[in-house]
């Protein structure tokens, strides 16, 4: 029991101290979003000033109304209409002037965020979900930006009220002010106590709205399979209990939430009292003239009032806090490579090889997925990757990327280390073919000329009939202002793979790395995606990921992997002559494409 206590409280005590120092730094992050627009930001500051200003005098000119003579009454209410018109100018510009500064601030810390996400390396996606960095990028950027438009200005104006009223109010009595300044301690540590509370279940829901988020976004992103089995129920009711999370943490934080406000109700006004009673006494002794009493209760009314408001205010910076360590903690993960404007200087890719690399996915440290792997790849050749499923040939097309650069081994190109060429040129120098191609939602344009963003249409064109793709594509009426539907939804499968290959030959790429799909196309597509293929490796440093035998056959080298072990390599003719896996491979496709399209074989061995 105690042992329990033990291991679960030093560490939320860690987490969620009310307002230390490092928040503080973690404002003064945000605050330097604000720092170009400071000038504006001072002219807004300048309109809030002046709306603490008249509502600090608000209570004294109202004071002043109720005990006024007939005489005095018009022109005091004259002032009383000055005051509130200057008050309602100002506080226009100062909204308006605020959210011009935050929402630019918000675009710059998002348009950031983003950057720095794309940035990162393939390892931090594989381990989030998208739907939570999504959450993270519209609705946590959302919650600093109500703080630095609305929630601040009242903090400061509450903090100004709560400070300039009680200075006030100790020119009219000092004794009576006394009175109140004594009950604000007990305020702020209560205020503190269940501020931690309030925080710590803001941040657990906003952590459980993005992991209802991320089911919203995976579900919709892979509807298909959602409703290819029926799933629809059971998809709802997943999400229906992360959304009963929320409702029960953000119930929880309510309890805190609702207890801090009736404490600080029944305090306030119990404070109140006691100060209009101990006042009213001092008025019956002569102490105080009858119509100063009026004054200060209205001042003590107006404090009182922010007080409360300022608890209220406190949770919001609470929540606010809680966004902002979350956004920082990403833009804390180091990229794998600084953002640049300018394209990254050409380099020269020439010859590949790897040598003894081994590796394993940071998310599974302790499974080895390659072991040990070498290969030499001579400029303008094609090796050929074969193996079951799960072997590990993507891996190493991954690898090649440099998705993923934590590995054992030499890797190098013409013979210099790979590491040390910039990530940027060595990735312009390279075209991925992958295995299951997934289009961007625009048209078959934009799809074709995601690596040559300023390709002519001649060239486009040109590069589309290479890829046997223009056939189709100019069958549509659209042609390649198509739209090809949610991540190429309205393509099919074959189709989608020639946009992928046309868009490797426009990138006119040194090396080509190809994850073959293996999904069955019919013959005739799997002729067509084949010709293409074979433009695209015409005299191209290739390294294929091999299915059909007619790609295996043509290339230079062969590896053959088990289990991310090479356990033969040589070329087509060589691994025949053996008795060993790939022969055996081989014999098994041959008696399936014998069986399945008997005149199609003579023309792909
Ligand atoms: P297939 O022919 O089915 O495409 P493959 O040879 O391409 O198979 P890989 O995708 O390279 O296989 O996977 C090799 C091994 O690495 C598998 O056991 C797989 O489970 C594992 N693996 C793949 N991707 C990851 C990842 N992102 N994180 C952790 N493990 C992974
Ligand atoms: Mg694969």
């Amino acid at each position: 029991m105690s042992r329990r206590r033990n291991t679960s409280q030093p560490d939320s005590d860690k987490k969620r101290k009310p307002l230390s120092l490092k928040d503080l730094s973690q404002l003064r992050k945000i605050f330097s979003y604000l720092r170009p627009h400071r000038v504006l930001w001072i002219v807004g500051f300048f309109f809030l000033l002046i709306t603490m200003g008249t509502s600090l005098l608000f209570p004294k000119l109202l004071g002043g109304l109720m005990s006024s003579s007939a005489v005095n009454l018009r022109g005091n209410m004259a002032q009383m209409m000055g005051l509130l018109a200057l008050q309602s100018v100002a506080g226009f510009f100062r909204v308006v002037i605020f959210v011009i500064v935050t929402e630019r601030a918000l675009a710059a810390l998002r348009e950031d965020l983003y950057g720095h996400l794309v940035h990162l390396p393939m390892s931090f996606f594989s381990s989030r979900r998208v739907g939570e960095l999504n959450s993270r990028v519209a609705s946590d950027t959302a919650q600093i930006g109500e703080t630095l438009t609305t929630t601040l200005a009242e903090f400061l104006r509450g903090l100004s009220m709560v400070i300039g009223g009680i200075a006030i109010l100790a020119f009219t009595s000092i004794k009576l002010t006394l009175f109140i300044v004594a009950v604000i301690p007990p305020f702020m540590i209560v205020t503190l106590f269940f501020g931690r509370f309030i925080r710590k279940y803001a941040k657990r829901v906003q952590d459980e709205v993005a992991a209802s988020n991320t089911i919203v976004e995976e579900t919709f992103a892979g509807i298909q399979t959602v409703k290819a089995f029926a799933n629809e129920a059971w998809e709802r009711s997943r999400y229906a209990k992360r959304i009963q999370n929320v409702v029960g943490l953000a119930v929880k934080g309510g309890y805190y939430r609702g207890a801090f406000s009736s404490f600080i109700t029944f305090g306030l006004f119990g404070a109140i009292a006691l100060v209009i009673w101990f006042g009213a006494g001092m008025v019956h002794e002569g102490e105080l003239a009858a119509e100063k009493l009026n004054e200060f209760i209205l001042y003590a009314l107006f404090i009182g009032g922010s007080i409360g408001g300022l608890a209220n205010v406190y949770a919001q910076l609470q929540k606010a806090i809680g966004a902002t360590e979350t956004i920082f903690g990403l833009l804390d993960e180091t990229v794998e490579m600084e953002p640049v404007q300018a394209p990254a200087a050409a380099i020269e890719i020439g010859s590949i090889a790897m040598n003894e690399v081994k590796f394993s996915y940071p998310t599974r440290a302790d499974v080895p997925v390659l072991k040990s792997l070498s290969f030499n790849l001579p400029q303008g050749q094609t090796l050929a990757l074969v193996g079951r499923s799960g072997s590990g040939k993507s891996t190493i097309a991954s690898l090649l990327m440099r998705f993923y650069t934590d590995f054992e081994g030499e890797f190098t190109a013409n013979g210099a280390s790979v590491a040390s060429m910039n990530l940027q040129s060595w990735r312009s120098a390279l075209a991925l073919v992958p295995q299951d191609v997934l289009l961007f939602g625009g048209t078959i344009r934009e799809n074709i000329t995601y690596g040559n963003t300023d390709a002519s249409d001649a060239m486009i064109i040109e590069a589309a009939k290479e890829a046997n793709a223009w056939e189709f594509i100019d069958g549509f009426p659209e042609g390649l202002e198509t739209k090809v539907g949610d991540r190429g939804v309205q393509l099919s499968g074959g189709q989608r793979q020639r946009i992928a290959i046309a868009r490797a030959l426009l990138k006119d790429p040194q090396l080509l790395i190809l994850d073959e799909a293996t999904s069955a196309l019919d013959s005739e597509s799997e002729h067509l995606v084949q010709e293409a293929l074979d433009r695209l490796m015409k005299g191209r440093t290739s390294v294929v990921i091999a299915h059909r035998l007619s790609t295996i056959r043509k290339a230079h080298q062969i590896i053959v992997l088990d289990d991310g072990a090479v356990i033969e390599s040589g070329t087509h003719e060589e691994l025949m002559q053996k008795t060993g896996t790939y022969a055996e491979l081989i014999k098994l496709q041959d008696v399936m494409g014998r069986g399945d399209r008997e005149e199609e074989k003579s023309d792909q061995l």
